[in-house]
């Protein structure tokens, strides 16, 4: 990804990508910095770095379980950036969630929001297209969790 143009963002053996798509893959991943003069010629190289590290993932996997929408097994999820990096948010507990890659691309293509409540756990709100009051959902670990739950957990 040219840091002077990201839009001419392409994978190696693929093409180009859209910047959606670009901005997806970039979520969860490591990354190597290679700066490159003006005829892309590399200078200097950083090492690799990964935007969950393991104890971020799995302070996500205590808190929540699951893919947030559908359930799916954590050993099967990305970390996703609620607020994306790209726009200045946080690597943290609270500014990321578990999602299984194909509600993962809901989110990133197809109108899924993700907000933390008050309560510190991710929740979902639909697209218009699914539920057109855009009802808030909870976290799939959290849906069938009672009123006495909740007073329990203080
Ligand atoms: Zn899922
Ligand atoms: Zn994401």
């Amino acid at each position: 990804m040219p840091a002077d143009a990201p839009t001419d963002t392409t994978l190696e053996f693929m093409g180009s990508i859209t910047e959606a798509t670009m901005r997806a893959l970039a979520c969860d991943m490591s990354v190597t910095t290679v700066v490159v003069d003006g005829e892309r010629v590399p200078l200097d190289v950083s090492r690799e770095k990964r935007f969950f590290p393991s104890h971020l993932r799995k302070a996500l996997y205590v808190r929540d379980h699951c893919c947030i929408k559908c359930g799916a097994p954590a050993g099967r999820t990305h970390a996703h950036h609620i607020r994306h990096w790209a726009d200045g948010g946080q690597t943290s507990l609270e500014n990321g969630c578990l999602l299984c890659p194909s509600c993962h691309a809901d989110v990133h293509h197809n109108g899924w929001e993700v907000f933390i409540g008050a309560d510190h756990h991710p929740w979902l709100i639909p697209p218009p297209a699914v539920d057109p009051k855009r009802t808030p959902l909870r976290a799939y670990n959290r849906r069938t969790l009672t009123v006495d739950d909740l007073a329990l957990a203080g």
